[in-house]
């Protein structure tokens, strides 16, 4: 006998709760706020495509490789332009997103911005945001300077090619020039007695304007995505604040997504999941960063929020709230042990600590001070303290778990030094340093000091004349000790 199954009817979910509300607050919240970063956006890339010159449009070409320069100076504007412009739109969306939940409402709350854990992740996020467009820029350069870019273009077709690109994505510039090869064959085809320079033109023209709707576009990804973290890490440190004034007591944490269509597989997945505070979502995919999977965005243009449902009230709780909110932020708690011991008491100044996917550091690589970010890119691996002092062997002060925090800090101070004098951190700075470095090493050994038995790892940059790597090895055992 056969049994006909009959496809569900198509019902059409009503929310659990009060997520109708939750997600109708970001969603207004993200509609009526998007204009400025975009508008924002768009004229910063347009000034990165003013500010490079034809002849180094030519010469990047040619060697078939973006200059390293460059690409820093672009860093060093990303880092300007977060510290300056987007960072306060970001605490506006906190803001919004801290007052946004049904469960507060009611409630004399009061959110305070002014706490370390929300301008660290204020920071935190910066540093991952401007480390992660400026590489994603450099890409989408480097992916029109192949070989088999340069084998199709002459080297002014292609030179000018790049400029409207820059600032978009890899995918969205070679969906560029694939856009202006298209334009070019179609016209070879149709006017055979065109002349090639019009043609060309014709279809620059074509691809400058297709460029403008591109940035856009990207303009309106990263605004939105960014807005959606800084309001839900908002609405998630608003419930905590609210707990540690008493007014709130256990609390768990659902997710919505954002209606009926438009939503990915990854979200659908989520859609009603109950976690505790502290807990993870099971994302499909791989993390972006420490801690992504604690809230929403999952993923660019992700519009899903969550709900907090008490589950017991404020005055019968069993414990009083831990203070978990930063939980994700173990670098940053060695960070500060590394600043006391070099004397800094204002916190609020140290560049941001990001913990970043070993596949985005160099090979072997613990810890870097990235002076155009201003941020300490600390190896995943090396959160866990055993793996830790494992891979400090080699380098000074090895047995000490917060010696390679006081190695990158003391190439912070070096490059804090460098901002006071100089504005910003230019070409000049590394070769400047060394130079200096050289002297005070020289300097050293004058005086009877053995610079070979600094580290292992100072011995070999010695051999490099990395000379700022050698003093700043040299400035850690100082201050640590063997
Ligand atoms: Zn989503
Ligand atoms: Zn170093």
């Amino acid at each position: 006998m056969a049994i006909l199954i009959r496809p569900a009817a198509r019902i059409k979910k009503v929310k659990a709760g009060n997520a109708e509300e939750v997600l109708y607050k970001l969603q207004s919240f993200l509609d009526d706020n998007m204009e400025e970063p975009v508008e924002i956006l768009c004229g910063f890339w347009e000034d990165q495509r003013n500010a490079i010159t034809y002849q180094e449009l030519r010469e990047a070409v040619k060697a078939g490789a973006l200059n390293e320069t460059l690409f820093q100076m672009w860093s060093q504007d990303y880092s300007v332009l977060v510290r300056g412009r987007l960072s306060g739109l970001w605490q506006n969306a906190m803001k919004a997103g801290s007052v946004s939940q049904p469960v507060i409402q009611g409630r004399n709350f009061e959110f305070n911005m002014q706490i370390p854990g929300i301008m660290n992740w204020i920071n935190r996020r910066g540093a991952e945001f401007v480390a992660s467009v400026s590489l994603e820029q450099k890409q989408a350069i480097q992916a029109l300077l192949v070989k088999k870019m340069t084998e199709r273009h002459t080297v002014d077709e292609l030179a000018r090619l790049i400029r409207p690109c820059i600032g978009l994505t890899k995918g969205q510039a070679q969906a560029n020039v694939k856009y202006y090869d298209n334009i070019v064959a179609t016209l070879r085809k149709e006017h055979p007695r065109m002349k090639m320079e019009s043609i060309q033109r014709k279809a620059q023209d074509a691809a400058l304007k297709y460029a403008e709707r591109q940035h856009r576009q990207r303009a309106m990804t990263i605004a939105q995505t960014e807005s959606a973290y800084a309001y839900n890490r908002g609405a998630d440190e608003g419930i905590r604040q609210a707990q540690r004034q008493g007014l709130m007591g256990e609390v768990i944490k659902r997710w919505c997504t954002s209606g009926d269509h438009n939503v990915c597989a990854t979200c659908q997945g989520l859609e009603g999941v109950e976690v505790g505070m502290d807990k993870g979502f099971q994302f499909k995919g791989r993390q972006l960063f420490a801690g992504q999977n604690l809230l929403p965005p999952a993923h660019p243009r992700c519009a899903c929020a969550v709900e907090y449902i008490e589950t017991s009230s404020a005055t019968n709780r069993a414990e009083p709230p831990s203070n978990v909110s930063d939980s994700p932020l173990l670098g940053e708690e060695r960070e500060f042990l590394a600043a006391a011991v070099l004397g800094m008491k204002d916190t609020n100044k140290l560049p941001p600590v990001v913990i970043a996917a070993v596949t985005e550091m160099n090979l072997g690589t613990l810890a870097s001070y990235v002076p155009y970010t201003n941020a300490i890119f600390i190896n995943e691996y090396i959160a866990d303290r055993k793996v830790l002092l494992n891979s400090q062997m080699g380098f000074a002060s090895s047995k000490n778990s917060i010696a390679t925090y006081v190695h990158e800090l003391i190439h912070w101070m070096d490059a804090e030094q460098y901002r006071a004098k100089h504005g910003i951190i230019d070409k000049d700075y590394i070769p400047k340093l060394r130079e200096k470095h050289k002297k005070s090493i020289a300097k050293l050994a004058k005086n009877g000091y053995n610079v070979h038995n600094i580290s292992e790892y100072a011995s070999d940059e010695l051999k490099k004349k990395h000379y700022d790597e050698v003093y700043t090895e040299y400035r850690v055992k100082q201050f640590l000790g063997e």
